[in-house]
């Protein structure tokens, strides 16, 4: 079966598994850099893409000042359907539990051993506790390169959303850790292309 086949096989069965609305992976298959993010949001599953949101789009922007282009790095997430909840009215976002993103590893573990990345950045907390460590902190562990669970190398950094959120609130650590998620991603680039 031709790669792209395979992919979408891999695919389909994920939609079947998690639903219709749960959001797969995209990017080139070959390629070389793998971002992990943690679930997808409103705009996700609305338009069935990971990372289309705010927080996808200043991912996008963090990539182009780290000299990557988008279209060259394959973008997924752990789990593949929008944790929600119910409160204040609307349907809201939630960190996944426990076993969302034991199921979810399942899928991104195909999912990945069907790219091969040389490496990976996993962006957040939870994506880093999950696929490296669960004592991993952002602060001390950011930009590190680990042997991480699916055997991968990855390093983790802050994940957009979170600077999206600094940014909302005015605080001054926002400029410090976009440059670091900046210097993390370049990092990552260079891991993955054989000469980091
Ligand atoms: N946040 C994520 O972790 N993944 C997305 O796809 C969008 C926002």
């Amino acid at each position: 079966m031709a790669r792209k086949a395979e992919w979408e096989t891999l695919k389909e069965r994920s939609a079947k598994r998690f639903g219709e609305d749960s959001v797969f992976g995209e990017g080139p298959l070959s390629s070389r850099l793998a971002v992990v993010g943690e679930a997808p949001g409103e705009q996700e599953v609305e338009e069935g893409r990971p990372f289309v949101g705010n927080a996808g789009k200043l991912l996008n922007k963090l990539l182009e000042e780290a000299g990557i282009e988008r279209s060259e790095v394959y973008v997924t997430n752990i789990v593949k359907v929008r944790p929600t909840k119910e409160g204040e009215g609307r349907t809201q976002n939630r960190p996944p539990r426990a076993g969302e993103i034991r199921e979810g590893l399942e899928v991104l573990s195909e999912e990945l051993g069907f790219i091969k990345p040389r490496a990976l950045v996993l962006l957040g907390g939870t994506s880093a506790k999950a696929l490296i460590k669960k004592s991993f902190t952002l602060n001390s562990d950011h930009g590190t390169l680990f042997d991480s669970e699916l055997g991968w190398p990855a390093l983790a950094t802050y994940h957009p959303a979170y600077l999206l959120r600094l940014r909302g609130v005015g605080s001054e650590d926002y400029d410090r850790l976009r440059s670091q998620v900046v210097e993390d991603l370049r990092a990552a680039w260079q891991r993955a292309q054989g000469d980091g």
